[in-house]
Order: structure tokens, then C-alpha cells, then sequence
């Protein structure tokens, strides 16, 4: 199973974009690996990866444009 990594942030989206340093967006298994040829399953899961106590970029943009 394959994942994609979220980052929930404070105003409740969930961005697929993590933090620099945080590693890539999707993890791909190694079933996937070996079997797919690097393309992830066709069920990949989306999981929370990280939670940020600020809003997302959108909501931070919204903010400021008001
Ligand atoms: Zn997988
Ligand atoms: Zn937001």
C-alpha cells in the first residue's frame, strides 16, 4: 500500500505538500516497487502526515487579501 502525505493544517485542509525536509509527497511501497515498476498501487492511501498549527497557504493568502 502506498501513501500519499498529507499536512493537516489548523484551519482543517489537508495539503499534499510537506514541509522542506520532510521527505516526498508519495511513498511508494515495495510491492510497488518491485511489481509496478515504480508507479504506486492503484489504492493508494492518503494519510496525515504532519500537522501544522498555522493555516494552509490558501487560508494564509485569504487572510491577507481581506
Ligand atoms: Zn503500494
Ligand atoms: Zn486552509
Amino acid at each position: 500500500m502506498c501513501f500519499i502525505h498529507y499536512t493537516l493544517h489548523a484551519c482543517n485542509h489537508w495539503v499534499p505538500q510537506p514541509k522542506p525536509g520532510n521527505g516526498p509527497i508519495l511513498r511508494i511501497c515495495e510491492e510497488a516497487e518491485t511489481m509496478r515498476l515504480g508507479s504506486p498501487c492503484p489504492n493508494t492511501e492518503h494519510k496525515v502526515a504532519n500537522r501544522s498549527q498555522g493555516v494552509c497557504e490558501k487560508c494564509m493568502w485569504k487572510k491577507l487579501l481581506k
